[in-house]
């Protein structure tokens, strides 16, 4: 993009150095670019005029037509007055408030005309009230309204004492619009714009901070739009599409299956489900081909996702390479590595634990068989990608729970080959597919669907606090018939000791209502040693203990068949894939589960709307639709970890979904043609990716 554009905004006519430290510091503008991609984050209809009777404290700005009727000034605590003018339409009367400029209103507002007022109103006692608000004579206001459509640009308090408001910003980028006309680079070729009927760039950008109307500023978003999701999907499409072209990929043999088999026909008790089946043949087209495999395999809790993933991996060893299987804690290390010993046992083959808290002289011993090819399987967690950690011949990566490891992580395990080994990430997180799309859009995807067969759906029941002995009374019964509990608090990282209080007051409460030597409580939480937190765990595992109560550390993996009761403490704290996950955790074995919600007495409307979305339905990829609704994709859990830093200004993942599609298809057009964007009709493109990957472009900055 043009130097022009990089210019520090010191340089723009109404900015002095303390502004521009300021604009920076508070709304991260330094040059001139920033601030033309700084946009309204909505727009007020002005040519509307609401009715004093139609006004809530809900409304957001708006205006209203009238007389004033009366004034009076009050004094308020030392020295301080205030004064209220009493403003109506004939529909009402609402008081509008000042507590500066008194005297000046006082004189110079009259009670003959007619004015218009542009505010807020807000809730004081049981009164609305305005207080002050844009004033304006209704004549004058008629002679100056040119723009219906009124921005309004997010602020700060610390700017708003500085004088630096919505009309700031606006007269700012007023001066850089006249000191820019004619000079903004454009970002798509003429050819994509004619055929998608998109504006060009600077006159979008004119229409976005000055609109004239909301015809013209919709076209105007919708290039923006267009453009943010484009590039991204080029992005994704091009890194593929040269992963392809340079990576070859070890190719394996269905002719060397053996412990597949072994495995297959003597360990396990059950059949494969369709959607087991389906994937695994997806996954063995891919290590076939001749292509390095770089597949994203989503399937819903309890959908046996570590059985894919097992097999997957015996086949990399069948034809002699090695695989490992790296999960993102160290209780699901430890409980893929005994469920997949279990499964293993007997045959010849050598697997081993690697963790964060393995002994330095097994360690030792577990490197060195690792080199010489000895240790086929490895299981761990993070340590797995330590430089010290050698490989003889990796040909087979699993990623358990994607969304905890970042893209750099996942590079590390591409470069401990020579040639990159086969990568499978399996998330239980569902993912929305527009989502998927735009977070993994460089992977293939597979998806397991379906649950093994004889699984009872899940009930799940929202209860408040005051129902407290109900609940207790029905978990009594559910220990008397044999199974077992989880009872989950929140964790907020932000106080780590309040969480902690949580979870030991609720460890009491749960110590009275079951006491010794009746009932048996484990107890699991992040502050423990991890051979405290695996003997906690192998209690419960074996049904020494009749509940375990746990923070959210329980979150991912743990599979206890035999308990049937997941109670969620304060879980309108908790976001919904979280209490999706949790629920999870039951439901494993033939029984009926059961999944309680506590809440307390009084929910937030969002918090309402998670917990009733849990209580009526099961389905993963459902919930994870409604959640991205609840919360929008900023704060999806995964987001920074995935290495794209998603700087949308104008396109919204959560409500743009078509469009993606749509750009997806025209990205892979585009390069199916012209895979290096060598065309000069697409030197543009060409050009702008480039500088986006050098993370120079505000337009979607992606990895
Ligand atoms: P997740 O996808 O959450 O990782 P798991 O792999 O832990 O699920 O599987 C959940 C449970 O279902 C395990 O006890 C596993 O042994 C069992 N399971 C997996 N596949 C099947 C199948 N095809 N039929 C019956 N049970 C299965
Ligand atoms: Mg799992």
């Amino acid at each position: 993009m043009s130097k022009l554009l990089e210019t520090e905004i010191t340089y723009l006519q109404g900015v002095g150095p303390k502004r521009a430290k300021l604009l920076e510091e508070e709304l991260g503008i330094r040059t001139f670019k920033d601030l033309l991609f700084h946009f309204p984050y909505r727009y007020i209809d002005r040519s509307r005029f609401y009715k004093v009777s139609e006004l809530t404290k809900d409304l957001p700005y708006i205006q209203i037509k009238g007389r004033f009727s009366d004034f009076e000034i009050t004094t308020i605590g030392k020295n301080k007055k205030k004064l209220s003018g009493y403003f109506t339409d004939n529909t009402g009367i609402v008081e509008i408030v000042w507590f500066q400029s008194i005297n000046w209103i006082k004189d110079s507002v009259s009670r003959s005309k007619e004015y218009v007022l542009f505010g807020k109103p807000k809730a004081f006692g049981n009164r609305l009230n305005i207080v002050h608000p844009d004033i304006e004579e209704y004549d004058k206001w008629q002679k100056k309204l040119v723009n219906a459509l009124y921005p309004q640009y997010s602020t700060t308090e610390k700017l708003k004492n500085n004088y630096i408001n919505t009309k700031s910003i606006q007269k700012l980028v007023d001066t850089l619009f006249k000191k820019l006309k004619g000079q903004i680079p454009e970002s798509l070729p003429p050819y994509l714009r004619k055929k998608y009927n998109l504006q060009d760039l600077e006159s979008s950008l004119l229409q976005i901070h000055f609109p004239t109307s909301t015809q013209e500023l919709t076209k105007a978003q919708y290039r923006i739009k267009f453009e943010e999701l484009f590039y991204i999907q080029l992005n994704l499409i091009q890194i593929k599409l040269n992963r392809q072209a340079a990576s070859k990929g070890f190719v394996f043999d269905k002719s060397k299956d053996k412990l597949v088999k072994e495995c297959f026909f003597k360990k396990i008790p059950f059949d494969l489900t369709n959607a087991q089946t389906r994937v695994l043949r997806e996954i063995r087209n891919d290590i076939m081909s001749g292509k390095q495999m770089n597949r994203l395999l989503q399937g819903d809790v309890g959908s046996g996702k570590t059985l894919v993933a097992l097999l997957t991996a015996l086949i990399a060893i069948d034809n002699g390479f090695q695989a490992c299987i790296m999960a993102p804690t160290e209780i699901l290390a430890q409980q893929h590595y005994r469920s997949i010993s279990k499964f293993l046992d007997g045959l010849d083959i050598n697997v081993q634990l690697l963790t964060g808290s393995t002994k330095k002289k097994e360690r030792t011993k577990l490197h060195e068989s690792l080199l010489s090819g000895e240790l086929s399987l490895l299981i761990g967690t993070h340590a797995l990608i330590e430089d010290t950690v050698k490989f003889k011949n990796l040909g087979m990566v699993v990623i358990d729970e994607q969304h905890r490891f970042g893209v750099e992580q996942r590079a590390k395990l591409w470069q401990k080959n020579s040639l990159p080994p086969h990568v499978l990430i399996m998330t239980a997180t569902p993912i929305p597919r527009t989502l998927a799309m735009t977070l993994y859009g460089d992977l293939d995807v597979s998806v397991i669907d379906e649950l093994p067969p004889g699984r009872t759906p899940i009930i799940t029941k929202h209860f408040k606090d005051s129902d407290r002995l109900r609940v207790f009374g029905f978990l009594k019964k559910q220990i008397k018939l044999g199974r077992q509990a989880y009872v989950v608090f929140p964790l907020i990282s932000e106080s780590e000791n309040m969480d902690y209080k949580d979870l030991e007051d609720g460890v009491e409460g749960y110590s009275r209502a079951f006491p010794i030597p009746e009932y048996q409580i484990s107890v699991l939480h992040g502050r423990m040693k991890p051979d405290q937190k695996e003997i906690s765990m192998s209690y419960f595992e074996k049904g020494d203990t009749n509940i375990m109560i746990s923070t959210t550390v329980i979150e991912v993996g743990v599979d206890v068949p035999n308990a049937t009761v997941m109670i969620i403490e304060s879980a309108e704290r908790f976001g919904l894939s979280q209490l999706h996950q949790l629920r999870g955790r039951v439901g494993r074995g033939s029984e009926q589960s059961y999944c309680l919600l506590m809440t307390g007495e009084k929910l937030s409307e969002n918090g309402y709307n998670r917990i009733s979305t849990m209580v009526n339905s099961t389905d993963g990829f459902e919930i994870a639709e409604t959640d991205l609704k609840l919360r929008g994709p900023g704060d999806l859990e995964g987001k920074q970890q995935s290495g794209f830093a998603f700087d949308l200004k104008m396109a919204n993942l959560s409500q743009d979904g078509q469009l993606i599609q749509y750009v997806k298809e025209i990205a892979d057009y585009i390069l199916n043609k012209d895979p290096e964007l060598k065309h000069p009709d697409n030197h543009i493109l060409n050009f702008t990716l480039k500088e986006l990957n050098k993370g120079k472009i505000h337009l979607g900055e992606i990895s």
